[in-house]
């Protein structure tokens, strides 16, 4: 078994960090595995290196042990690239040259009703969807044709999550995918890569079996599962852990310093007290 903390460098770790790396550790230490880190700082724009160095004092200060050298996505871009390319040649993306407010606008206009929410905001109205290759602007994002792609495979995406809340066989059917994904960007404006296509193809990268992370990310799922298929990678197990929230029920972020573990031990804090905070 071999699953993986993936942190992204742009804040301190909070509560809810340390709930998902100690979570992933142990799950992996049980079955005899490992569990491997990977730094998630492809956004260059708000990765920091002395977040990226306090992510391993905290995390070795809970007792966390990873193997040595540890996966940075910034040094994956070009892995990253090839899986694009990949998908380019497959007839599947399209530039699209859409800002935020272009989709918004698009979305709203009468005819089209609510618009409907994915894991990724507003599922895109498919503006720029006749849009060829040639087309893109140095540097612009990339969408999947979503409905192409649920064809190229058959219709149907399959995964396996063992996480408390959902366990069981979760399946969608290209329907499914297209009212409620849509057009996923796969390559940010500036960035060349984003999340869903850096995610999906670093954990094949490290072998990861088990994908351990928070409930925040179980609908974001069905894309990474899709992905898997297109580029013929395979697809790890779910585990879909539940958030730690506040007093207020809300669930931690990056700002909520006050949570920060580095707080806590700063404290005088012992890590069987943090784990004793996060009910383990
Ligand atoms: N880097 C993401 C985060 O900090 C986690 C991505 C994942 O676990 O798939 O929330």
């Amino acid at each position: 078994m071999r699953t993986r903390f993936a942190p992204s460098p742009t804040g301190p770790l909070h509560l809810g960090h340390a709930y998902s790396a100690l979570v992933a550790h142990e799950m992996a230490r049980a079955a005899g595995g490992r569990m491997l880190l990977r730094i998630e700082d492809i956004d260059r724009s708000r990765a920091r290196a002395e977040w990226e160095i306090r992510i391993f004092e905290d995390l070795a200060w809970l007792g966390i042990r990873w193997p040595e050298p540890v996966m940075r996505q910034s040094s994956r871009l070009p892995a990253h690239e090839r899986a694009l390319t990949q998908l380019m040649r497959l007839g599947l993306l399209y530039p699209c040259r859409c800002r935020r407010r272009d989709i918004e606008t698009a979305a709203s206009a009468p005819q089209e009703g609510m618009p409907l929410l994915g894991p990724d905001g507003i599922v895109y109205p498919g503006t720029c969807r006749g849009r060829s290759m040639g087309e893109r602007l140095a540097g612009g994002a990339l969408r999947l044709d979503m409905a192409r792609a649920m064809a190229l495979i058959g219709g149907r995406i399959a995964f396996r999550e063992s996480g408390p809340a959902q366990a069981g066989e979760h399946v969608a059917d290209t329907d499914e995918m297209t009212e409620t994904v849509g057009d996923v960007v796969l390559a940010r404006r500036g960035m060349g890569t984003s999340y869903h296509l850096a995610v999906v193809v670093d954990d094949a990268a490290q072998g990861i079996t088990h994908v351990v992370r928070g409930a925040d990310l179980f609908e974001a799922t069905r894309i990474h599962v899709l992905l898997q298929r297109l580029l013929a990678l395979p697809t790890p197990v779910y585990h879909h852990h539940r958030l730690i929230r506040d007093e207020n029920g809300r669930r931690l972020a990056k700002r909520d310093d006050a949570r920060a573990i580095a707080r806590y031990r700063a404290a005088g804090a012992t890590p069987d007290d943090v784990r004793a905070m996060v009910g383990l």
